[in-house]
């Protein structure tokens, strides 16, 4: 674009090329300011205005002055997310499927728990991992989110809480996508919802999951972040787990937990370990018996996750009988493991379903 001139451009997309202010940091906001001969300090009353008192009026920031407010509104948009369409579950989880600028469709859970409310993010639009059981990789990667896109699912849902009084704790990024495939962004958006002018969403409270992309767990772990490090593992050998998942075949369960473990060192945070149930799979004494070799001298716990059935696909969930028998053979065999309590069981809450359902 930078060798267009910007008179060349229609006024419309001239508008288009505006920023969204979601996509900048504390500190971009603090050096556009600088730039434009304002005041850094300007920054903390912006932010506090976008997501604090969440306006979306750059005219509302009443103690900016005008000038300030008129360069703001020529350089930047604030934009929003259109709902498109929204299921609840009789548990109160709700799936919300939004419309972003370019007509892209994404999903975001909001979840309830006895410790408050836990949001799912969408890092992606699509995902190209491909891991077989997954109603996501059922549409190829469009692109990737921008900052401000997973700033807004943030925003948006505690905007939606507002309405009741509650505020969004807790935050799973477990949606569509693979986060560490789109790692800047989410590292930057995440560090948006942290700042504490902002949404101050702790970051021991919130958690990133990867299907293992061993060179980003690398450089997440030389991170200064405290945020939660979830690793989709969902089989106990090689072969299992590349026929479950094409990024096994990249980087064997070896590499992935020397990387893990060069991230324990640096962090001493418990990792998580989600395991997915498909009945006769990975759900056998031999897998069990595996897993205890894995989590040796790891800093973590499995959490055992009940699949949810997707109609496209043929995999079947443990029955209750067989999970609560595999909980036991693990706990036999001293390994910490949890059993995921299953949301929205009565909605489409399979990642990508309710998009699937709408697109499909
Ligand atoms: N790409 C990241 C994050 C998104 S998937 C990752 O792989 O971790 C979030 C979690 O949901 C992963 O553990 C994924 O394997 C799991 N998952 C995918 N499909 C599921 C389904 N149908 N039922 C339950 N969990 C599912």
């Amino acid at each position: 674009m930078h060798f267009m001139s910007l008179n060349s451009l229609k006024p419309s997309i001239i508008k288009r090329m505006k920023q969204a202010i979601y996509d900048l940091s504390f500190e971009d906001l603090e050096n556009y300011l600088v730039a434009v001969g304002s005041k850094k300090f300007h920054a903390k009353q912006i932010f506090k205005w976008l997501y604090e008192k969440r306006i979306d009026d750059f005219a509302l920031m009443s103690d900016l002055s005008h000038n300030l407010i008129a360069k703001l509104k020529e350089d930047f948009t604030i934009p929003s997310l259109e709902l498109v369409t929204k299921q609840v579950a009789s548990d109160g989880t709700v799936k919300y499927l939004f419309k972003l600028f370019d007509g892209s469709l994404i999903e975001s859970v909001l979840m309830v728990f006895d410790y408050g409310y836990s949001a799912c993010l969408s890092t992606q639009v699509g995902c190209n991992m491909g891991c077989t059981f997954c109603a996501s990789g059922l549409f190829k990667k469009r692109r990737d989110l921008t900052v401000g896109e997973i700033v807004l699912e943030v925003l948006t849902m505690q905007k939606y809480l507002d309405e009741e009084g509650e505020r969004l704790g807790n935050l799973v990024l477990m949606g569509t996508g693979e986060p560490f495939d789109n790692y800047d962004n989410v590292m930057k958006a995440l560090g948006i919802i942290n700042h504490p002018y902002a949404l101050e969403i702790g970051a021991r409270h919130i958690s990133i999951s990867t299907c293992g992309l061993v060179p980003m767990i690398y450089r997440f772990a030389d991170e200064d972040v405290q945020y939660n490090l979830a690793i989709s593992l969902h089989a106990s050998n090689d072969e299992l787990r590349s026929s479950l998942m094409p990024i096994a075949k990249a980087y064997s369960l070896n590499e992935l937990f020397g990387a893990l473990k060069y991230y324990s060192q640096k962090h001493h945070r418990r990792l998580t370990f989600e395991y997915l149930l498909l009945a006769g799979i990975n759900d056998q004494e031999k897998n069990a018996d595996e897993l205890k070799q894995l989590m040796q001298g790891i800093n973590g716990y499995i959490n055992l996750i009940p699949y949810n059935n997707v109609k496209e696909k043929d995999f079947r969930s443990s029955s209750n009988k067989a999970t609560l028998h595999f909980y036991d053979l693990l706990k036999k065999r001293g390994i910490a493991v949890t059993l995921r309590q299953k949301k929205g069981d009565d909605i489409d809450a399979a990642c990508g379903q309710l998009r699937a359902d709408y697109e499909g």
